[in-house]
Protein backbone atom coordinates (compact mmCIF):
# COMPACT_ATOMS: atom_id res chain seq x y z
CA UNK A 1 0.00 0.00 0.00
CA UNK A 2 1.37 3.56 -0.95
CA UNK A 3 2.02 5.92 2.11
CA UNK A 4 -0.95 8.12 3.30
CA UNK A 5 0.54 11.72 2.86
CA UNK A 6 -1.39 14.22 4.70
CA UNK A 7 -0.65 18.32 4.35
CA UNK A 8 -1.74 20.72 6.63
CA UNK A 9 -3.49 24.09 5.20
CA UNK A 10 -4.34 24.51 1.63
CA UNK A 11 -2.03 27.37 0.91
CA UNK A 12 0.53 28.44 -1.93
CA UNK A 13 3.27 25.65 -0.96
CA UNK A 14 0.58 22.78 -0.19
CA UNK A 15 -0.98 23.60 -3.15
CA UNK A 16 2.47 23.01 -5.18
CA UNK A 17 3.07 20.01 -3.41
CA UNK A 18 0.07 18.38 -4.67
CA UNK A 19 0.50 19.09 -7.78
CA UNK A 20 3.61 17.00 -7.54
CA UNK A 21 2.28 14.04 -5.32
CA UNK A 22 -1.23 13.87 -6.94
CA UNK A 23 -2.33 11.62 -4.37
CA UNK A 24 -1.79 13.37 -1.12
CA UNK A 25 -4.35 14.85 1.14
CA UNK A 26 -4.95 18.86 1.92
CA UNK A 27 -6.98 20.11 4.97
CA UNK A 28 -6.90 23.58 4.72
CA UNK A 29 -9.21 25.76 6.87
CA UNK A 30 -9.64 28.42 4.49
CA UNK A 31 -13.08 27.61 2.69
CA UNK A 32 -11.19 27.86 -0.91
CA UNK A 33 -8.90 25.74 -3.16
CA UNK A 34 -5.15 26.71 -3.10
CA UNK A 35 -5.02 30.36 -4.73
CA UNK A 36 -2.29 32.99 -5.90
CA UNK A 37 -1.96 35.14 -2.34
CA UNK A 38 -0.06 37.44 -4.69
CA UNK A 39 -2.51 38.46 -6.32
CA UNK A 40 -4.79 39.13 -3.88
CA UNK A 41 -4.37 43.03 -4.16
CA UNK A 42 -5.37 42.68 -8.35
CA UNK A 43 -8.39 41.57 -6.87
CA UNK A 44 -8.69 44.42 -4.49
CA UNK A 45 -7.87 46.98 -7.42
CA UNK A 46 -10.75 45.37 -9.85
CA UNK A 47 -7.70 44.20 -12.70
CA UNK A 48 -8.35 40.46 -11.68
CA UNK A 49 -11.46 38.78 -10.50
CA UNK A 50 -11.00 36.08 -7.55
CA UNK A 51 -11.73 33.16 -9.98
CA UNK A 52 -8.61 34.23 -12.21
CA UNK A 53 -6.18 33.44 -8.74
CA UNK A 54 -6.98 29.36 -8.73
CA UNK A 55 -3.82 27.53 -8.83
CA UNK A 56 -4.45 23.77 -10.65
CA UNK A 57 -4.66 20.95 -8.03
CA UNK A 58 -5.13 17.45 -9.42
CA UNK A 59 -8.13 15.61 -9.39
CA UNK A 60 -6.68 12.83 -7.75
CA UNK A 61 -5.62 15.04 -4.55
CA UNK A 62 -8.21 14.56 -1.60
CA UNK A 63 -8.97 18.43 -1.02
CA UNK A 64 -10.76 18.55 2.30
CA UNK A 65 -11.79 22.60 2.69
CA UNK A 66 -12.86 24.48 6.03
CA UNK A 67 -11.13 21.76 7.92
CA UNK A 68 -8.76 23.35 10.67
CA UNK A 69 -6.33 20.50 11.78
CA UNK A 70 -6.54 21.39 15.97
CA UNK A 71 -3.78 18.75 17.58
CA UNK A 72 -1.12 16.15 16.29
CA UNK A 73 -1.19 12.92 17.30
CA UNK A 74 2.57 12.11 16.86
CA UNK A 75 2.07 8.47 19.05
CA UNK A 76 -0.81 7.41 16.89
CA UNK A 77 0.25 9.24 13.34
CA UNK A 78 -3.29 10.75 13.70
CA UNK A 79 -4.51 14.86 13.28
CA UNK A 80 -7.42 15.75 14.67
CA UNK A 81 -9.96 18.00 13.10
CA UNK A 82 -11.70 20.86 14.73
CA UNK A 83 -14.66 18.70 14.52
CA UNK A 84 -13.46 16.27 16.61
CA UNK A 85 -12.88 13.76 13.57
CA UNK A 86 -9.45 12.33 13.25
CA UNK A 87 -7.43 11.48 9.86
CA UNK A 88 -4.43 9.05 9.84
CA UNK A 89 -0.94 9.76 8.12
CA UNK A 90 2.14 8.11 7.46
CA UNK A 91 3.83 11.29 6.27
CA UNK A 92 2.55 14.48 7.56
CA UNK A 93 3.23 17.71 6.14
CA UNK A 94 3.18 20.89 8.23
CA UNK A 95 2.44 23.83 5.22
CA UNK A 96 0.75 26.28 7.79
CA UNK A 97 2.13 29.20 6.38
CA UNK A 98 1.95 32.83 8.43
CA UNK A 99 -0.73 34.86 10.62
CA UNK A 100 -0.42 38.32 10.46
CA UNK A 101 1.44 40.21 13.71
CA UNK A 102 -1.04 42.79 14.96
CA UNK A 103 0.40 45.70 15.98
CA UNK A 104 -0.10 47.42 20.17
CA UNK A 105 -2.35 50.16 19.01
CA UNK A 106 -5.12 50.45 22.04
CA UNK A 107 -8.54 50.40 20.49
CA UNK A 108 -7.92 47.74 17.18
CA UNK A 109 -9.55 44.88 19.46
CA UNK A 110 -12.88 44.84 20.57
CA UNK A 111 -14.32 43.80 24.53
CA UNK A 112 -15.58 40.55 22.70
CA UNK A 113 -11.94 39.47 20.98
CA UNK A 114 -12.94 40.75 17.51
CA UNK A 115 -11.37 43.31 15.51
CA UNK A 116 -12.77 46.84 15.67
CA UNK A 117 -15.49 47.12 12.77
CA UNK A 118 -13.46 49.83 10.98
CA UNK A 119 -10.33 47.06 11.14
CA UNK A 120 -9.40 44.95 8.37
CA UNK A 121 -6.58 41.86 7.73
CA UNK A 122 -5.14 41.19 4.33
CA UNK A 123 -4.39 38.06 4.37
CA UNK A 124 -6.91 35.56 2.60
CA UNK A 125 -9.28 35.73 0.04
CA UNK A 126 -12.03 36.54 2.20
CA UNK A 127 -9.76 39.28 3.93
CA UNK A 128 -9.89 40.86 0.56
CA UNK A 129 -13.25 40.38 -0.33
CA UNK A 130 -14.39 41.87 3.45
CA UNK A 131 -12.27 44.79 2.77
CA UNK A 132 -13.43 45.02 -0.90
CA UNK A 133 -16.79 45.38 0.33
CA UNK A 134 -16.20 47.81 2.25
CA UNK A 135 -14.34 50.44 -0.29
CA UNK A 136 -17.90 51.90 -1.49
CA UNK A 137 -18.79 52.68 1.44
CA UNK A 138 -15.68 54.48 3.05
CA UNK A 139 -14.06 57.84 1.82
CA UNK A 140 -10.63 57.39 3.34
CA UNK A 141 -8.60 54.27 4.88
CA UNK A 142 -5.26 54.25 6.52
CA UNK A 143 -2.66 51.18 5.61
CA UNK A 144 -0.42 50.56 8.92
CA UNK A 145 2.52 49.10 7.54
CA UNK A 146 4.84 50.37 5.05
CA UNK A 147 5.91 46.78 3.76
CA UNK A 148 5.27 44.46 0.72
CA UNK A 149 1.83 44.13 1.51
CA UNK A 150 1.20 47.92 2.76
CA UNK A 151 2.60 49.21 -1.05
CA UNK A 152 0.15 46.62 -2.60
CA UNK A 153 -2.75 47.87 -0.54
CA UNK A 154 -2.20 51.24 -0.56
CA UNK A 155 -1.98 51.44 -4.23
CA UNK A 156 -5.18 49.49 -4.89
CA UNK A 157 -7.14 51.42 -2.14
CA UNK A 158 -5.50 54.39 -3.94
CA UNK A 159 -6.90 53.23 -7.43
CA UNK A 160 -10.20 52.39 -6.16
CA UNK A 161 -10.74 56.06 -5.21
CA UNK A 162 -9.83 56.20 -1.30
CA UNK A 163 -7.61 59.10 0.17
CA UNK A 164 -5.04 56.40 1.54
CA UNK A 165 -2.74 57.07 3.98
CA UNK A 166 0.36 55.09 5.05
CA UNK A 167 1.89 54.43 8.62
CA UNK A 168 5.18 53.05 8.71
CA UNK A 169 7.70 52.62 11.34
CA UNK A 170 10.87 52.92 9.80
CA UNK A 171 12.46 55.87 8.16
CA UNK A 172 11.56 54.16 4.74
CA UNK A 173 9.02 52.06 2.37
CA UNK A 174 10.27 48.37 2.08
CA UNK A 175 12.88 48.84 4.46
CA UNK A 176 13.10 44.41 5.56
CA UNK A 177 14.06 44.74 2.09
CA UNK A 178 15.48 47.89 0.20
CA UNK A 179 17.52 50.61 1.24
CA UNK A 180 16.23 54.52 1.66
CA UNK A 181 17.12 55.49 -1.75
CA UNK A 182 14.34 52.78 -3.30
CA UNK A 183 12.17 52.95 -0.60
CA UNK A 184 11.93 56.90 -2.20
CA UNK A 185 11.37 56.05 -5.29
CA UNK A 186 8.91 53.54 -4.33
CA UNK A 187 6.83 56.56 -2.11
CA UNK A 188 7.23 59.12 -5.00
CA UNK A 189 5.34 56.16 -6.96
CA UNK A 190 2.87 55.73 -4.78
CA UNK A 191 2.59 59.40 -3.73
CA UNK A 192 1.89 60.09 -7.79
CA UNK A 193 -1.66 58.18 -6.86
CA UNK A 194 -2.50 60.76 -4.05
CA UNK A 195 -1.15 58.70 -1.23
CA UNK A 196 -0.19 59.83 1.95
CA UNK A 197 3.23 58.43 3.63
CA UNK A 198 4.01 59.04 6.92
CA UNK A 199 7.03 57.70 7.53
CA UNK A 200 8.73 57.37 11.32
CA UNK A 201 5.67 57.01 12.85
CA UNK A 202 3.81 54.62 15.01
CA UNK A 203 0.14 54.59 15.13
CA UNK A 204 -0.88 53.97 18.74
CA UNK A 205 -4.46 54.16 19.19
CA UNK A 206 -8.09 54.02 17.52
CA UNK A 207 -10.88 56.21 19.25
CA UNK A 208 -14.35 57.62 17.69
CA UNK A 209 -12.07 60.62 16.40
CA UNK A 210 -9.46 58.61 14.26
CA UNK A 211 -5.81 56.75 14.17
CA UNK A 212 -3.86 58.69 16.61
CA UNK A 213 -0.47 58.30 15.29
CA UNK A 214 3.05 59.00 18.34
CA UNK A 215 3.79 62.11 16.76
CA UNK A 216 0.48 63.79 18.04
CA UNK A 217 -1.23 63.62 14.21
CA UNK A 218 -4.77 61.63 14.47
CA UNK A 219 -5.79 60.59 11.29
CA UNK A 220 -9.47 60.95 10.34
CA UNK A 221 -10.68 57.38 8.70
CA UNK A 222 -13.02 54.92 7.51
CA UNK A 223 -10.92 51.97 7.32
CA UNK A 224 -7.40 50.61 8.86
CA UNK A 225 -6.17 48.47 6.94
CA UNK A 226 -2.82 45.66 8.92
CA UNK A 227 -0.21 45.15 7.00
CA UNK A 228 2.09 45.27 9.53
CA UNK A 229 4.24 41.66 8.95
CA UNK A 230 3.56 38.19 9.98
CA UNK A 231 5.17 35.27 12.13
CA UNK A 232 5.45 31.69 10.90
CA UNK A 233 2.06 29.97 12.21
CA UNK A 234 4.12 27.10 14.28
CA UNK A 235 1.05 26.76 17.27
CA UNK A 236 0.32 23.58 16.35
CA UNK A 237 3.80 22.08 15.91
CA UNK A 238 4.67 23.75 19.31
CA UNK A 239 1.87 22.16 20.88
CA UNK A 240 2.84 18.79 19.62
CA UNK A 241 6.38 18.94 21.09
CA UNK A 242 8.22 19.86 18.00
CA UNK A 243 10.91 21.81 17.67
CA UNK A 244 10.31 25.65 17.21
CA UNK A 245 11.85 28.53 17.32
CA UNK A 246 10.96 31.42 15.35
CA UNK A 247 9.67 28.93 12.67
CA UNK A 248 9.43 25.02 12.44
CA UNK A 249 12.88 23.80 12.79
CA UNK A 250 13.41 21.30 9.68
CA UNK A 251 16.52 19.51 8.62
CA UNK A 252 18.30 18.80 5.11
CA UNK A 253 15.22 16.52 4.36
CA UNK A 254 12.50 19.61 5.52
CA UNK A 255 11.96 17.03 7.85
CA UNK A 256 10.86 18.22 11.94
CA UNK A 257 12.38 16.73 14.80
CA UNK A 258 9.50 14.05 14.56
CA UNK A 259 10.88 11.83 11.51
CA UNK A 260 7.27 11.15 10.30
CA UNK A 261 6.26 15.04 9.91
CA UNK A 262 7.94 17.10 7.41
CA UNK A 263 7.38 21.42 7.13
CA UNK A 264 7.68 24.00 3.93
CA UNK A 265 6.61 27.08 3.30
CA UNK A 266 6.04 30.45 5.59
CA UNK A 267 6.11 28.00 8.35
CA UNK A 268 9.20 26.45 8.25
CA UNK A 269 12.82 27.03 9.68
CA UNK A 270 15.90 26.22 7.87
CA UNK A 271 19.45 26.90 9.69
CA UNK A 272 18.61 30.96 10.85
CA UNK A 273 16.40 31.39 7.80
CA UNK A 274 12.69 32.02 7.46
CA UNK A 275 11.24 32.60 4.01
CA UNK A 276 8.15 34.51 3.72
CA UNK A 277 8.04 34.44 -0.02
CA UNK A 278 6.38 32.21 -2.93
CA UNK A 279 9.76 31.47 -4.50
CA UNK A 280 11.40 29.41 -1.74
CA UNK A 281 8.10 28.25 -0.57
CA UNK A 282 7.66 26.51 -4.06
CA UNK A 283 11.40 25.86 -4.11
CA UNK A 284 10.61 23.50 -0.87
CA UNK A 285 7.43 22.24 -1.89
CA UNK A 286 9.33 20.53 -5.24
CA UNK A 287 12.07 19.44 -3.23
CA UNK A 288 9.74 17.90 -0.60
CA UNK A 289 7.57 15.98 -3.25
CA UNK A 290 10.74 14.40 -4.87
CA UNK A 291 12.03 13.63 -1.69
CA UNK A 292 8.67 11.53 -0.55
CA UNK A 293 8.84 9.97 -4.56
CA UNK A 294 12.15 8.14 -3.44
CA UNK A 295 14.65 10.76 -4.19
CA UNK A 296 17.76 12.14 -1.57
CA UNK A 297 17.92 15.45 -1.11
CA UNK A 298 19.90 18.24 0.24
CA UNK A 299 18.32 21.07 1.54
CA UNK A 300 20.61 23.85 2.37
CA UNK A 301 18.55 26.88 2.71
CA UNK A 302 16.91 28.90 0.33
CA UNK A 303 18.94 31.03 -2.01
CA UNK A 304 16.88 34.12 -1.15
CA UNK A 305 14.73 35.58 -4.94
CA UNK A 306 11.99 37.87 -3.81
CA UNK A 307 9.70 39.22 -6.70
CA UNK A 308 7.06 41.74 -4.93
CA UNK A 309 3.99 42.30 -6.89
CA UNK A 310 1.92 45.05 -7.56
CA UNK A 311 0.10 47.05 -10.48
CA UNK A 312 3.00 48.76 -12.49
CA UNK A 313 5.20 47.99 -9.84
CA UNK A 314 8.25 45.76 -9.75
CA UNK A 315 10.84 45.01 -7.55
CA UNK A 316 13.14 41.96 -7.19
CA UNK A 317 15.55 41.70 -4.26
CA UNK A 318 18.46 39.21 -4.14
CA UNK A 319 20.30 38.19 -1.24
CA UNK A 320 20.30 40.48 1.40
CA UNK A 321 21.44 43.48 0.02
CA UNK A 322 20.74 45.77 3.38
CA UNK A 323 23.53 43.97 4.98
CA UNK A 324 25.58 41.84 2.35
CA UNK A 325 29.56 43.14 3.25
CA UNK A 326 31.59 44.40 -0.22
CA UNK A 327 31.37 47.01 -3.03
CA UNK A 328 27.99 48.87 -3.94
CA UNK A 329 26.64 49.66 -7.29
CA UNK A 330 23.92 51.71 -7.30
CA UNK A 331 21.89 54.05 -9.93
CA UNK A 332 18.90 55.57 -9.27
CA UNK A 333 16.36 57.51 -11.82
CA UNK A 334 13.72 58.83 -9.64
CA UNK A 335 12.43 60.52 -13.01
CA UNK A 336 12.01 57.21 -14.59
CA UNK A 337 11.31 55.78 -11.28
CA UNK A 338 13.76 53.00 -11.18
CA UNK A 339 16.82 51.78 -9.03
CA UNK A 340 19.27 48.95 -9.42
CA UNK A 341 21.53 48.42 -6.77
CA UNK A 342 24.17 45.60 -6.80
CA UNK A 343 26.60 44.64 -3.58
CA UNK A 344 29.61 43.14 -5.18
CA UNK A 345 32.61 41.44 -2.83
CA UNK A 346 35.80 39.92 -4.96
CA UNK A 347 34.20 40.62 -8.28
CA UNK A 348 30.67 38.14 -7.12
CA UNK A 349 26.95 39.54 -7.00
CA UNK A 350 26.37 39.11 -3.46
CA UNK A 351 23.37 41.16 -3.41
CA UNK A 352 21.28 42.67 -5.65
CA UNK A 353 18.06 45.27 -5.54
CA UNK A 354 16.24 46.23 -8.69
CA UNK A 355 12.95 48.45 -8.43
CA UNK A 356 10.91 50.02 -11.88
CA UNK A 357 13.55 48.58 -14.23
CA UNK A 358 13.75 44.78 -14.35
CA UNK A 359 15.04 44.47 -18.07
CA UNK A 360 18.66 42.97 -16.79
CA UNK A 361 17.19 40.72 -13.83
CA UNK A 362 18.01 37.50 -16.14
CA UNK A 363 21.17 38.24 -16.40
CA UNK A 364 21.95 39.36 -13.03
CA UNK A 365 20.21 36.79 -11.24
CA UNK A 366 22.43 34.31 -13.84
CA UNK A 367 25.47 35.71 -12.23
CA UNK A 368 24.74 35.58 -8.74
CA UNK A 369 23.52 32.10 -9.38
CA UNK A 370 26.77 31.17 -10.56
CA UNK A 371 29.00 33.73 -8.67
CA UNK A 372 30.28 34.85 -11.95
CA UNK A 373 33.87 36.82 -10.97
CA UNK A 374 33.07 39.93 -12.94
CA UNK A 375 35.48 42.23 -14.35
CA UNK A 376 35.67 45.94 -12.94
CA UNK A 377 33.53 47.66 -15.48
CA UNK A 378 31.01 45.03 -15.72
CA UNK A 379 28.85 45.51 -12.87
CA UNK A 380 28.44 49.38 -14.06
CA UNK A 381 27.48 47.80 -17.80
CA UNK A 382 24.73 45.57 -15.98
CA UNK A 383 22.80 48.63 -14.60
CA UNK A 384 23.26 50.87 -16.89
CA UNK A 385 20.46 51.74 -19.60
CA UNK A 386 16.25 52.55 -18.91
CA UNK A 387 15.35 49.00 -21.42
CA UNK A 388 12.16 47.32 -21.87
CA UNK A 389 11.28 44.86 -19.59
CA UNK A 390 12.08 41.94 -21.88
CA UNK A 391 15.14 43.49 -23.72
CA UNK A 392 17.85 41.34 -23.73
CA UNK A 393 15.85 38.43 -22.79
CA UNK A 394 15.92 36.48 -25.72
CA UNK A 395 19.89 36.22 -26.11
CA UNK A 396 19.76 34.29 -22.33
CA UNK A 397 21.55 31.40 -22.11
CA UNK A 398 19.68 28.35 -21.81
CA UNK A 399 20.31 27.60 -18.17
CA UNK A 400 19.42 31.00 -16.63
CA UNK A 401 16.05 31.38 -14.47
CA UNK A 402 13.93 33.25 -15.91
CA UNK A 403 10.88 32.79 -13.46
CA UNK A 404 11.85 33.08 -9.56
CA UNK A 405 8.41 31.82 -8.50
CA UNK A 406 9.31 28.55 -10.27
CA UNK A 407 12.50 28.05 -10.47
CA UNK A 408 12.49 28.01 -14.53
CA UNK A 409 15.10 28.31 -16.99
CA UNK A 410 15.37 30.32 -20.46
CA UNK A 411 16.18 26.83 -22.07
CA UNK A 412 12.65 25.26 -20.45
CA UNK A 413 10.80 28.11 -21.91
CA UNK A 414 12.19 27.42 -24.69
CA UNK A 415 11.27 23.99 -25.31
CA UNK A 416 8.22 24.89 -25.12
CA UNK A 417 5.20 25.45 -27.90
CA UNK A 418 3.30 28.06 -26.38
CA UNK A 419 2.29 30.19 -23.29
CA UNK A 420 -0.65 27.55 -22.36
CA UNK A 421 2.39 25.31 -22.67
CA UNK A 422 4.46 27.14 -20.89
CA UNK A 423 2.01 27.32 -17.98
CA UNK A 424 0.79 23.95 -17.77
CA UNK A 425 4.43 22.15 -18.20
CA UNK A 426 6.62 24.59 -16.18
CA UNK A 427 4.38 27.05 -13.71
CA UNK A 428 6.38 29.99 -15.38
CA UNK A 429 4.49 33.20 -14.91
CA UNK A 430 1.30 31.37 -12.84
CA UNK A 431 3.34 32.95 -9.33
CA UNK A 432 3.73 36.71 -9.20
CA UNK A 433 3.49 36.93 -13.10
CA UNK A 434 6.68 39.47 -13.42
CA UNK A 435 8.34 36.97 -15.49
CA UNK A 436 5.35 36.63 -18.41
CA UNK A 437 6.87 39.82 -20.53
CA UNK A 438 10.11 37.87 -20.59
CA UNK A 439 8.79 34.36 -21.22
CA UNK A 440 6.67 36.19 -24.04
CA UNK A 441 9.72 37.20 -25.59
CA UNK A 442 11.61 34.48 -25.53
CA UNK A 443 8.55 32.32 -27.23
CA UNK A 444 8.16 35.19 -29.84
CA UNK A 445 12.09 34.56 -30.57
CA UNK A 446 11.82 30.92 -31.02
CA UNK A 447 8.85 31.06 -33.28
CA UNK A 448 10.88 33.73 -35.73
CA UNK A 449 13.79 31.06 -36.08
CA UNK A 450 11.20 28.59 -36.48
CA UNK A 451 10.01 30.44 -38.99
CA UNK A 452 11.66 29.48 -42.74
CA UNK A 453 12.87 32.87 -44.39
C1 LIG B 1 -1.61 39.76 0.19
C2 LIG B 1 -0.29 39.05 0.07
C3 LIG B 1 0.60 39.41 -0.97
C4 LIG B 1 1.82 38.74 -1.13
N1 LIG B 1 2.65 39.12 -2.15
C5 LIG B 1 3.81 38.43 -2.36
C6 LIG B 1 4.67 38.76 -3.47
O1 LIG B 1 4.45 39.73 -4.23
N2 LIG B 1 5.79 37.98 -3.67
C7 LIG B 1 6.07 36.90 -2.86
O2 LIG B 1 7.05 36.18 -3.11
N3 LIG B 1 5.28 36.58 -1.79
C8 LIG B 1 4.17 37.33 -1.52
N4 LIG B 1 3.37 37.01 -0.44
C9 LIG B 1 3.78 35.92 0.47
C10 LIG B 1 3.33 34.57 -0.10
O3 LIG B 1 1.96 34.59 -0.37
C11 LIG B 1 3.68 33.45 0.87
O4 LIG B 1 5.09 33.41 1.00
C12 LIG B 1 3.17 32.07 0.40
O5 LIG B 1 1.77 32.08 0.29
C13 LIG B 1 3.64 30.96 1.35
O6 LIG B 1 2.95 29.77 1.10
P1 LIG B 1 2.51 28.81 2.34
O7 LIG B 1 1.80 27.68 1.74
O8 LIG B 1 3.68 28.60 3.22
O9 LIG B 1 1.49 29.72 3.18
P2 LIG B 1 0.02 30.17 2.79
O10 LIG B 1 -0.10 30.39 1.33
O11 LIG B 1 -0.27 31.31 3.70
O12 LIG B 1 -0.89 28.93 3.17
C14 LIG B 1 -1.05 28.44 4.49
C15 LIG B 1 -2.45 27.91 4.61
O13 LIG B 1 -2.56 27.07 5.76
C16 LIG B 1 -3.79 27.35 6.41
N5 LIG B 1 -3.69 26.86 7.80
C17 LIG B 1 -2.97 27.39 8.81
N6 LIG B 1 -3.14 26.68 9.94
C18 LIG B 1 -3.99 25.66 9.63
C19 LIG B 1 -4.55 24.60 10.38
N7 LIG B 1 -4.27 24.41 11.68
N8 LIG B 1 -5.42 23.73 9.77
C20 LIG B 1 -5.70 23.88 8.44
N9 LIG B 1 -5.19 24.90 7.68
C21 LIG B 1 -4.35 25.77 8.27
C22 LIG B 1 -3.90 28.86 6.27
O14 LIG B 1 -5.20 29.36 6.51
C23 LIG B 1 -3.50 29.02 4.81
O15 LIG B 1 -4.58 28.80 3.95
C24 LIG B 1 2.16 37.70 -0.23
C25 LIG B 1 1.28 37.35 0.82
C26 LIG B 1 0.08 38.02 0.97
C27 LIG B 1 -0.86 37.64 2.11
Amino acid sequence: MSERIVVVGAGMAAGRLAQELPGVTLLGDEWHPPYNRILLSAVLEGTHSPEALALATPDRADLRLGARVVEIHCEEREVELADRSRVPYDRLVLATGSIPTLPPIRGLVRMDGRLHEKVHAFRTLDDCRRLSAAVPHARNAVVVGGGLLGLQVARALSVRGLATEVVEGGEHLLRSQVGPRAGAILARDLERLGTTIYTGARAVRLDDRGLRLDNGYTLETDLVVLTAGGRPSTALARRAGLDVRRGIVVDHHLRTSDAHIHAIGDCAQRGAQVTGFVPPAWEQAGLLARHLGGEDIAYDGARTVARLRATDLDVAVLGDPERAEGQVVEVSNPIAGSHRKLVVRDGVIVAATLVGDLSRIGLITQHYDRATVLGPHEPGDLLMGDRPAAAGTVSLPDDAEVCACAGVTAGRIRACSSLEDVRSSTRATTGCGGCADAVRSLLAARSLEGTPS
